[in-house]
């Protein structure tokens, strides 16, 4: 007898969760200044094909390289709520196409049934625990980028790429597959 058909809807309910994570940790030249900031481990993330990558910042409409650009007057958060601005260096708004960026992350993040999200800390986009402070002085504070409240105001978890090292470091090694599914569903 034929061994009964799995469906794929059962197959892929049996897949570990896709991770998304910032393009420049896999090291994709999207910083501002046209460098990366690879994570060897978040690499092989992505390598193994757990994860995707994605820059807010590209997708946005900014090209690479760029001027680097802060929040003013606020965090993430209140960026979405239209109560304050990203701005370049010179001063340029460039609100819009970071609201564009963040909500075609979290489309792509949608799309790929995605949980968690590994980001890169202190970005105006990423950034998650820590941003820059609005006065291009390398100064941080508390805080959440664009991209990064938008997923987590969806439901998606984010961590930054030290906090996730941490995470890993606790476990003593390479999160499991079943770490991972602990952010499924
Ligand atoms: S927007 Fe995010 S992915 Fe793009 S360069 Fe900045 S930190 Fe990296």
């Amino acid at each position: 007898m034929m061994p009964p058909q799995r469906s794929s809807s059962h197959i892929r309910t049996h897949l570990p969760p896709k991770i998304l994570v910032s393009a420049c940790l896999i090291g994709k030249r999207c910083s501002f200044k046209g460098n990366h900031h690879l994570d060897p481990a978040i690499r092989s993330l992505f390598d193994s094909g757990r994860a995707i990558a994605a820059c807010p910042e590209e997708l946005g409409g900014l090209g690479t390289p760029r001027q680097t650009s802060e929040i003013v007057g606020g965090d993430g958060s209140r960026v979405l709520a239209g109560k304050a601005r990203v701005i370049t260096r010179s001063q340029r708004d460039v609100t819009r196409q970071f609201v564009k960026g963040a909500r075609m992350t979290l489309a792509i993040a949608r799309d790929n049934k995605v949980r968690l999200a590994i980001f890169k800390t202190k970005s105006p986009s990423c950034g998650c625990g820590r941003i820059y402070d609005g006065t291009f002085s390398s100064r941080s504070k508390p805080g959440c980028g664009v991209t990064a409240t938008l997923l987590l105001d969806r439901g998606i978890f984010v961590l930054n790429e030290l906090d996730w090292e941490r995470a890993r470091r606790v476990s003593h090694r390479t999160f499991t597959d079943k770490h991972l599914k602990s952010y499924g569903k």
